[in-house]
């Protein structure tokens, strides 16, 4: 049998990229996978990905930059048995530029909503006394860049809490764990880091950026009773990158 066959799987901004390339992984190794983002149409291709792929696969529209959609969201779903907080935004700009909107974006969406997604979540797998959540942080929470304070803040604040969370829930056998990637290729990767994008690419160790399917597989790696005694780590998946 499939690894997460008879679980349920909770994917938020799965919609694209790296988010929806994990709902497809984790729906092929036999979970039912709910995603979730703000764009039906694309949320409608990511359960036709997965049924292609022979997976189960249901879309929830939510904009988790909304407090209220957040809850909305944990109480339609209703419980899991892995939690994946994907969903995630990157305006950059230099510091004395920051705008307070731009700001609260990336923490209400990075931070709040996987914050207030697990607190709705994480009661239901210390009852049931298993449950795994991965955090989708980055590479940029543990080095600094010159136009994104903001959003390597965010990461590093997702980075905590995985730790907090592993420590806060270990003893009812919830795990919680990070995967930090480096540079994907992802639509928004490839728009944010623009022109430079494959100078970049070249510059990590392995030559080369990351796909999102390489993601996905340690994303599953961590959410899997293969990684039975894991719990508070922040896996790196960025080639080599933060090792230079
Ligand atoms: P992406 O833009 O394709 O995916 C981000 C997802 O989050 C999208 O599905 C988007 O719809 C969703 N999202 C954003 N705001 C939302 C909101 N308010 N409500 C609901 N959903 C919302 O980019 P990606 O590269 O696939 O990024 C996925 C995650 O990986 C993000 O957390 C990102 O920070 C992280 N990451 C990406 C890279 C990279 O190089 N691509 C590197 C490190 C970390």
């Amino acid at each position: 049998t499939k690894e997460f066959q008879g679980k349920k799987a909770l994917v938020t901004g799965a919609t694209s990229g790296i988010g929806r390339a994990i709902a497809v992984k984790l729906a092929e190794a036999g979970a039912t996978v709910y995603a979730t983002g703000r764009r039906a149409e694309l949320g409608k291709e990511t359960v036709e990905l997965i049924e292609r792929a022979g997976g189960t696969g249901h879309f929830v529209v939510a904009d988790v930059a909304n407090l209220d959609e957040v809850r909305r969201l944990a109480a339609e779903v209703g419980e899991v048995d892995v939690l994946v907080n994907n969903a995630g935004v990157f305006p950059s700009s230099p510091t004395p530029e920051q705008s307070r909107h731009a700001y609260e974006q990336i923490f209400d969406v990075n931070v709040r909503a996987t914050y207030f997604l697990t607190a709705a979540l994480v009661p239901a797998m210390v009852a049931r006394k298993k449950g795994a959540i991965v955090n989708v942080s980055s590479m940029a929470g543990q080095i600094g860049t010159p136009e994104s304070s903001v959003y390597n803040a965010s990461k590093a604040a997702l980075d905590s809490l995985t730790r907090s969370w592993a420590v806060e829930f270990g003893a009812a056998g919830v795990r919680v764990n990070s995967v930090a990637p480096g540079l994907i290729r992802t639509d928004m990767a490839v728009h944010m880091v623009g022109e430079s994008f494959e100078a970049f690419s070249r510059s990590t160790p392995l030559a080369r950026a990351g796909e999102p399917e390489e993601i996905a597989e340690a994303v599953a790696f961590l959410a899997s009773d293969r990684a039975g005694y894991i719990t508070g780590a922040v896996l790196l998946a960025d080639g080599g990158y933060v090792a230079t």
